[in-house]
């Protein structure tokens, strides 16, 4: 069927993944790498860099009217980020899953903020929260050469084929 040979062919929902800096100070980016990868992700794009002001302001766009919004450019300016994009079945949903609610004080135990954050100002993690959106932070983080298309050996493991 159409939506299996597309799982085959790779052509799957992909979504991106942000250490924020205290994440990578706090050194959980083995750790949110290992949640991706043992839930049956693939990696199709990594890199660790100092994000510039631009950027911030490219991605956080949607909350530059929000009291928050210069702390929120300064604290994911402070330090290097590690952005990643990840692909597979539902992908965005189940990411926003993983990473557990914006604020760290609802976030359940068993997800990412919920178990390495207490405070919604230093959440660790960033996750797309749509397909739409994916897309559009997928190509402001990233070119085109750098995403990496390629076959998990073991698909039947994770997928009906
Ligand atoms: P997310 O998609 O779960 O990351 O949440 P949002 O898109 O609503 O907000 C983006 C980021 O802004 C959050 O992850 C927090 O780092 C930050 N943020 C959101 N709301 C607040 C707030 O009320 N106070 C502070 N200090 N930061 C906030
Ligand atoms: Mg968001």
């Amino acid at each position: 069927c159409a939506f299996y040979s597309s799982v085959l062919s790779g052509v799957q929902e992909r979504t991106l993944v942000a250490l924020k800096p205290d994440g990578v100070q706090r050194r959980l980016v083995g750790d949110v790498i290992k949640r991706f990868e043992q839930r049956g992700f693939k990696l199709v794009g990594m890199k660790l860099l100092q994000a510039s002001e631009v950027i911030l302001a490219e991605h956080y766009h949607d909350l530059r009217r929000k009291p928050f919004y210069s702390s929120l450019i300064r604290y994911m300016a402070s330090g290097p980020v590690v952005v990643m994009v990840w692909e597979g079945h539902n992908v965005v949903r189940s990411s926003r899953l993983m990473v557990g609610d914006t604020d760290s004080a609802q976030a359940k135990p068993g997800t990412v903020r919920g178990d390495f954050s207490v405070h919604i100002s230093r959440n660790v993690i960033h996750a797309s929260d749509s397909v739409e959106v994916a897309e559009r932070e997928i190509g402001l983080w990233f070119h085109v050469s750098e995403l990496v298309s390629w076959d998990n050996a073991d698909q039947s493991n994770l997928y009906q084929v």
